[in-house]
């Protein structure tokens, strides 16, 4: 008997494919990763409040933090496994209890600044996660009635978010360095008391990606194909935070 090849089962099949219909096991992204995680980008200040402005006039901060984050959400496209959220859309007085309404199911938050210094001598990115405090995972209520195991449970997930937010922070870190960026610095990544941040139930990182003060962070800024490479790296550091086995989030 001879045997027909099944070309409309190839075709189907291809139809499927095409039209997104095939939903077989999860593909890895480009990066390796089959997780896709939702980060929110937090552009620092805004409206009334304008942040850190350069000497001698240009734009302020709240418009740097604005302009990177809408580039970083841009760039995010080239990156599958990353989808980039804004906690501002616009030039908006967001009090912090209104920006802290994007982190609802969010698994990152990254914070952007720029930095300022009288004597205009400091330069590079710093970075900085919340240190240790008592605040903190009310945003998420343990399954378990008793006081002392919930408090037990809080406790847990703060130490969770904390590693977390240890190990992007220095992710980030890492890929700034890569491309030239940072200044030589004993401690770029370091912990300080960011009120807001440390309310988050989830990991979150604040980075501060140059000194306005500063002409070379200036000029970098100022250049749109190096402010590029400075987002590309940031997504390039996400993504190695994912792929760590480190990582408990
Ligand atoms: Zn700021």
């Amino acid at each position: 008997m001879r045997r027909v090849f099944p070309w409309g089962v190839v075709i189907l099949l291809s139809m499927a494919h095409i039209f997104g219909m095939w939903d077989g096991c999860p593909a890895a992204s480009p990066e390796g990763l089959s997780q896709r995680i939702r980060i929110v980008v937090d552009p620092g200040h805004g409206g009334r409040d304008p942040g850190v402005e350069a000497m001698g006039g240009g734009r302020p901060e709240k418009d740097w933090t604005l302009l990177l984050a809408r580039e970083l959400q841009r760039e995010a496209r080239g990156f599958p496994s990353v989808q980039v959220l804004l906690s501002r859309q616009g030039d908006e007085t967001l009090s912090w209890r209104r920006r802290k309404e994007a982190e609802r199911g969010a698994d990152l938050w990254i914070s952007l600044h720029l930095n300022a210094d009288t004597r205009g001598r400091a330069s590079g990115p710093r970075l900085f996660y919340p240190s240790e405090t008592t605040e903190g995972a009310e945003g998420l209520q343990p399954p378990e009635r008793n006081a002392d195991v919930q408090a037990i449970l809080r406790d847990l997930l703060r130490t969770r978010w904390r590693n977390d937010s240890i190990l992007l922070a220095e992710h980030l870190n890492s890929a700034l360095e890569g491309i030239g960026t940072q200044a030589r610095l004993p401690h770029p990544v370091r912990s300080a008391p960011l009120k807001g941040l440390s309310e988050l139930a989830i990991p979150a990182v604040l980075v501060e990606l140059g000194f306005l003060t500063h002409p070379q962070d200036r000029a970098r800024l100022q250049n749109p194909s190096r402010r590029r490479v400075i987002l590309r790296a940031l997504l390039q550091g996400i993504v190695e935070f994912l792929r760590d086995p480190r990582r408990s989030s």
